[in-house]
């Protein structure tokens, strides 16, 4: 049976929780289970680690560390803007909103507005429980592409380019 390796494509139902609180931040069991290619940084470096050598059928439950999760929280993404920024928004505590640099969250609202540029889960040890549904290599066009394709992965709308036939340098005798 393949084991998840780099270059297997590995299809995964997983819930994530905060070990502090139980709290269930994100979970695959009302989708698709999830379809990732292994070794080419599509995840959280600590998930592709833990399940390393699993195979079809495994459940594996780990823990991991912000740093092996969504990186430390910086404080120097969190900043306080005046209200006006907003337009027409009128912030509220949670909302999350889209800038110029990238996704932040509304986290105080005083005089000035604080927002965080952090991910939601910086800063953040997660609790993961992972079953292996489906281990399998990953294929050419995976590899180039740089991510799992078909269900779970990414469904290309427009048909793949037709491969190009391969030049042939040499005759069948190895003579060129
Ligand atoms: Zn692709």
């Amino acid at each position: 049976m393949t084991k998840i390796d780099k270059n297997t494509v590995a299809r995964v139902h997983y819930t994530g929780t905060l070990p502090d609180s139980g709290e269930i931040f994100d979970s695959s069991k009302d989708r698709e289970p999830l379809a990732f290619l292994v070794g080419h940084s599509k995840m959280i470096p600590g998930f592709e680690r833990e399940l390393m050598g699993a195979e079809t059928g495994d459940k594996v439950e780990f823990t991991l560390s912000a740093e092996d999760a969504y990186g430390p929280h910086n404080p120097d993404a969190v900043q306080k803007v005046p209200v006006e920024m907003f337009g027409g928004i009128t912030p509220e505590i949670g909302m999350t909103l889209m800038s110029d640099l990238g996704p932040f969250r509304v986290t105080e609202i005083g005089e000035e507005i604080t927002v965080d540029f952090n991910h939601a889960l910086a800063g953040k040890s997660l609790t993961f429980n992972v079953e292996v549904v489906e281990v399998r290599p990953a294929d050419e066009s995976e590899i180039k592409h740089g991510h799992a394709h078909g269900p779970g992965g990414v469904q290309h709308d427009e048909p793949e380019e037709t491969p190009k036939p391969e030049k042939k340098e040499c005759n069948d005798d190895g003579c060129c």
